[in-house]
């Protein structure tokens, strides 16, 4: 038998909690989605918020959007905040149950979860599929339990990869497969497929869910995103939502996912995440008492947590960088 480490007290939670009291009707049949179209061929570009309730800071962007009353020029644009119900049990002084209400939203893209929904978030993201299905680029907003540090998660196609380096930023890009669990959003039907068909889809990781500057990487993101897909000039955008250039850029790939096996899972060191651990066999941490190791040298760690412990659920995943 193990014995559980204390359970670490939350970090603060420090980012406002954003009213979407006139946001959430949106200006469509589905509630919480705004879409704009510009009568002008283009692309068709969506941006999601708040499939996980508790991760605020794309729900400010889309907030500040809204209230900017930006347009687009070219194609179309749809903003969605997503798992309402979930955000409305927000407390920032217990922020993880506001998670989701029955079922991770963000594991739940396929058509066996989706044709006859039977929970909260089923039948939310059924609601929100038909605009997903009719989108060309997908941004969708995201914010981490443990890490600072920015990760723009792209999954396997290089179309994607490609996309999250012509940003120019965040500096840290996640090639991964996405999760045992269920399929993300992300991955949802042409956006799931191989090779260049058109479509872009990435996952912006913007930070600590409670850190204020988690907004500004959100805006950031939203600005460039807009831009690559041509559905706004630049002078559409305000200076003030651009950050600097990331410098260099580094892709890694995800190896592994290292899942829990119950509830008996800790790591060896409090990981904030892009540690790197030089040699195969460094201790990462023990899965109902057996040591769980790095598989290879130069092994990244990425998002580890153990805020959402249950058997099954990732709790960090393995990384090694894509030589260029
Ligand atoms: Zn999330």
């Amino acid at each position: 038998m193990s014995t559980p480490a204390a359970a670490p007290s939350p970090r603060p939670f420090l980012l406002a909690c954003p009213d979407l009291s006139s946001e959430r009707a949106g200006n469509t049949d589905t509630p919480g989605v705004w879409h704009f179209d510009s009568g002008v061929p283009g692309k068709r570009v969506m941006l999601s918020a708040l499939i996980h309730g508790n991760e605020l800071c794309g729900a400010w962007a889309l907030k500040d959007a809204l209230a900017a009353g930006l347009r687009p020029r070219r194609g179309s644009l749809t903003l969605a905040f997503c798992n309402l119900a979930a955000f409305d049990r927000f407390d920032p002084s217990n922020y993880a149950p506001a998670r989701f209400v029955d079922e991770d939203m963000n594991r739940v893209w396929s058509e066996d979860k989706l044709s006859a929904p039977n929970n909260q978030e089923r039948r939310r993201a059924a609601q929100i599929r038909p605009w997903v299905e009719r989108s060309d680029w997908l941004l969708d907003f995201h914010s981490m339990s443990n890490s600072d540090v920015p990760l723009q998660l792209t999954g396997m196609e290089q179309r994607n990869i490609d996309l999250a380096l012509a940003l120019g930023n965040p500096a840290t890009i996640i090639a991964d497969a996405g999760h045992a669990a269920g399929v993300r959003m992300r991955d949802y039907g042409r956006f799931g497929q191989a090779g260049d068909n058109g479509t872009r889809s990435l996952l912006i990781e913007c930070g600590f869910h409670g850190a204020p500057e988690a907004h500004g990487v959100a805006l950031d993101q939203l600005a460039r995103f807009l831009l690559a897909a041509d559905t706004v000039d630049r002078a559409d955008l305000p200076a003030a939502w651009f950050a600097p250039d990331a410098g260099a850029q580094r892709a890694l790939r995800v190896t592994h996912a290292v899942a829990a096996k119950s509830a008996d899972f800790r790591f060896a060191q409090p990981w904030k995440g892009l540690e790197t651990l030089p040699r195969a066999g460094d201790l990462i941490g023990w899965s109902e008492g057996e040591p769980v190791v790095a598989p290879y040298d130069d092994c990244v760690l990425i998002m580890p947590s153990t805020a959402n412990l249950r058997p099954g659920v990732t709790v960090v995943r393995l990384a090694q960088p894509i030589a260029a």
